[in-house]
């Protein structure tokens, strides 16, 4: 297996190459799409962590380019499509709202619901969990010792730096995500590839993790 983080604008976009399948994590903002375009020959299928606007900007133009199918979890359907829009809160969440505004999205005129994959994708290894929180459909991906896990989790972005969890303000219901949290938690893999910073080591998702429930007590 090979996995290549992609240059991208936005989010972390990943390329996944195992057994001559290759998937595309996340896409970026709208500003992302020839940049990806021009580092791909071509894809098997693009997979969507969750459909915030700086993951889902160039799923559009490069399904068409590439002829492939977008898979996303049933959850976050209609927000990947355009028909509904998620409500953020707080300072934060206005930012987040206005980013939304400034790009000019095109959505995705049709995608598959992400149990569909193993039918397309045949024997590849890919766990798929569902981990509701961040938004309604995150997901994220585990193919052997790596963990795609969007949102999640966000790695460090500078020396020195910590990773961190999402902030509240973006996600759609905290305490589901607190839950999704504990539930990777307790998985077994070695690295989690966020959808911003720095690849974080399982051991500091533990800690991370373990911080909250001292937090809660
Ligand atoms: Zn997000
Ligand atoms: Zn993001």
């Amino acid at each position: 297996m090979e996995i290549r983080r992609l240059k991208s604008r936005g989010c972390n976009v990943y390329l996944i190459d195992l057994e001559g399948k290759r998937i595309l994590v996340d896409t970026g903002t709208p500003l992302s799409a020839k940049l990806i375009e021009s580092q791909l020959r071509n894809i098997d299928a693009i997979v969507i962590t969750h459909a915030h606007f700086d993951h889902i900007g160039s799923a559009s133009y490069l399904q068409k380019k590439f002829g492939c199918d977008i898979f996303i979890h049933k959850d976050d359907m209609p927000f990947l499509l355009g028909e509904k829009k998620f409500k953020y809160s707080g300072i934060l969440g206005k930012i987040a709202a206005m980013g939304e505004m400034l790009f000019r999205m095109k959505y995705p005129e049709e995608a598959k619901p992400i149990n569909e994959l193993p039918e397309i994708l045949g024997t590849f290894p890919a766990e798929i969990i569902h981990t509701p929180g961040h938004t309604p459909g995150s997901i994220c991906i585990k193919v052997e010792e790596s963990l795609f896990c969007g949102d999640l989790f966000r790695g460090k972005s500078r020396k020195p730096g910590k990773p961190a969890l999402s902030p509240k303000a973006f996600c759609s219901d905290y305490s589901a995500y607190l839950d999704s949290i504990r539930l990777i938690s307790n998985l077994d893999f070695s690295y989690a590839l966020p959808g911003h910073g720095e690849t974080i080591p399982k051991k500091e998702i533990d800690e991370l993790v373990g911080s909250v429930d001292v937090d809660q007590r």
